[in-house]
């Protein structure tokens, strides 16, 4: 079996080391530090016996896990990011190992008074009894995604120790800068060269996801026109209060915080202005690429007819599209969703099938050429002080990387 000090040891020896990354950097890896946790990564798969381990210039890891059967099998893939998110710090993590969780309040920080209720994270009482693995409530822990990395190399390393278990040719990518959106694009898909595969990068224990956003984003500039406010009848244009007209234009109930499951939004993240020029950005999210289509022309049109209001235009958008619902890609290899789904049912565990309301790297590695679900790797409450994970969670990921090779031999 999976000794679980040996997971939470590989675990800790990772959080430790800060991969933090940056959204104003143009370099890859965004930050140099995440060559301090890349280097060691690719030590630590070639201690274990992986084979073409590699490391490119832009600290993209790649290894490899051979056949160890006579007929010709798929090459499945599984992939993980070693950045961490700069929404919060990831700088001297002091992980917390709260052993037969009792299922009360768990103190992160006497002297600050954080704390780590199941009051408020209910998700916390499902696991008692359980080993958790905590902050210090000073920074974020980082099992998104070292817990998917750990839980990769740990797979990697029990088949390697039982080749009573027969598989195909297994291949395993690790990238930075997932977290600032950049994770699939310096990702070589050929170089890869899977049929299919899956990155350890979901949530609670059970979620398998294949369907994810469609994502755009908007940036409206409104124009107006600066005059002495004295002398300023019929001549000021103040292109706040034609911002504020686009904003009450749009549906209301369409936003992040009205909607749920399927349901798309408008999302206003961002307003500048004064008199002269104002800029609202927004993101447009939605599963139905038809609405998803239909939700940028009513930002159009709204332009345009502002613009017809005032004779001229005074508004001015701008839209980019962001990355796709993988959904399209997957649903004709749908084989791969359900030898996950059964290897997770054969383990006893629940499948969450459920659509992202987000984007992983999966869904742009997807519309590369590789159909990439999402697998949990077992945290909650990513980017923050409050992220933990059960070190039991990360054993289940374990044995569902194991049984999908197994499973996929034997198809
Ligand atoms: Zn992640």
């Amino acid at each position: 079996m999976i000794s679980k000090q040996h997971i939470i040891n590989r675990f800790i020896s990772y959080v430790t080391i800060d991969t933090e990354s940056d959204p104003e950097s143009n370099t890859t890896p965004s930050t140099k530090k995440q060559w301090d946790l890349a280097n060691k990564l690719v030590e630590d798969l070639k201690d274990i016996g992986l084979e073409d381990v590699n490391i490119d210039e832009h600290a993209y890891i790649m290894a490899t896990l051979p056949s160890n059967i006579d007929q010709k099998v798929p090459t499945i893939g599984f992939i993980s990011h070693f950045d961490t998110s700069p929404d919060f710090t990831g700088a001297n993590v002091n992980p917390q190992i709260v052993e037969n969780y009792d299922g009360k309040d768990i103190t992160l920080n006497a002297s600050e008074n954080i704390i780590l209720s199941p009051d408020y994270f209910e998700d916390l009482i499902q696991y008692k009894g359980q080993t958790l693995i905590t902050t210090d409530g000073t920074t974020l822990l980082g099992a998104d995604d070292k817990a998917g990395i750990t839980e990769i190399i740990t797979a990697m390393e029990y088949l390697i120790q039982h080749p009573e278990i027969k598989h195909g040719k297994i291949r395993i990518g690790f990238t930075p800068d997932e977290e600032i959106g950049r994770g699939a694009h310096k990702f070589d898909v050929s170089k890869f060269g899977a049929d299919w595969a899956y990155t350890m990068d979901g949530s609670q224990i059970g979620e398998l996801e294949y369907e994810n956003f469609n994502a755009a984003g908007a940036v409206v500039t409104v124009k107006g026109k600066i005059v002495h406010p004295g002398y300023a009848k019929g001549k000021m244009i103040n292109s706040m209060y034609i911002a504020q007209d686009f904003i009450n234009s749009l549906p209301r109930m369409e936003t992040p915080e009205h909607t749920s499951g399927r349901e798309g939004f408008f999302h206003l993240h961002n307003i500048k202005g004064n008199v002269e020029e104002t800029q609202l950005q927004y993101i447009i999210r939605d599963h139905d690429k038809e609405h998803f289509e239909a939700r940028k022309k009513v930002m159009i049109n709204l332009t345009n007819e502002i613009n017809t209001q005032h004779a001229k235009e005074v508004v001015h958008i701008e839209i980019k599209d962001q990355y796709f619902n993988m959904r399209e890609k997957v649903e004709p290899v749908m084989h791969i969703v359900d030898i996950a789904e059964e290897a997770m049912k054969s383990l006893d565990i629940t499948p969450i099938i459920k659509p992202i309301r987000g984007g992983t790297d999966g869904s742009q590695l997807s519309f590369m050429g590789l159909p990439c679900p999402n697998i949990f790797a077992g945290g909650h409450n990513f980017h923050g002080r409050y992220e933990y994970v059960p070190a039991e969670s990360m054993i289940k990921a374990v044995e569902v990387i194991v049984k999908i090779a197994e499973l996929t031999a034997k198809k």
